[in-house]
């Protein structure tokens, strides 16, 4: 097709591949970018290629580090007992910006890609408390299962986050008040 610009398709259809971003939306931005805002567009391309080359995972948890150690790992006030495990990275983002959370974490893919030995490294570091904040499933259930049989031998608390989290939703869905009072209100398992 003769009438497209092709660069701007590009960009529509690379914003469009953005989760949540529909094609009005990528459409609007792209717009913006080209025609409004070079200066800005030019930001966020040297802000994307910098997070995207510095950001790995924690070499301990899992996280989102700029370093070898994330954060939280390297925090000698954090409290190294308590473990949480979650799902994804990007949960961690949404207990920290709660506040309320003084321990550390770990980030568990799939039971498939469960690192065992990593995880029972990090256990022996002294771990006393494992707190799993996954999304209510039958599916998370049941992965809390197979890491508590697979962590029986070490003298572990063992809790989850309160009901309050309604099953099925995603925690990044979870207000961030919600998601505080579930940790503050865990429940042994
Ligand atoms: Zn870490």
């Amino acid at each position: 097709m003769k009438n497209k610009i092709e660069s701007f398709e590009n960009l529509v259809d690379a914003l469009e591949a953005l989760p949540s971003i529909g094609k009005k939306s990528a459409q609007r931005m792209a717009y913006h970018m080209v025609m409004d805002d070079h200066f800005g567009a030019m930001k966020i391309a040297h802000a994307i290629e910098k997070a995207v080359q510095d950001i790995q995972q924690c070499e301990r948890c899992g996280a989102m580090s700029e370093d070898e150690l994330c954060p939280v790992c390297a925090d000698i006030t954090r409290d190294h007992s308590k473990l949480c495990i979650v799902e994804h990275a990007k949960d961690i983002l949404q207990i920290e910006a709660g506040g309320d959370y003084d321990g550390t974490y770990f980030v568990i893919a799939s039971v498939e890609h469960l690192d065992g030995g990593k995880l029972t490294d990090r256990i022996e570091e002294g771990v006393e408390e494992v707190i799993f904040a996954f999304t209510p499933s039958i599916a998370t259930d049941a992965m809390i299962l197979f890491i508590e049989e697979k962590l029986k031998d070490y003298d572990l608390v063992f809790t989850k986050i309160a009901q309050g989290v309604p099953t099925g939703v995603s925690l990044e869905n979870i207000d961030m008040l919600s998601l505080s009072r579930a940790l503050q209100d865990r429940v042994k398992v």
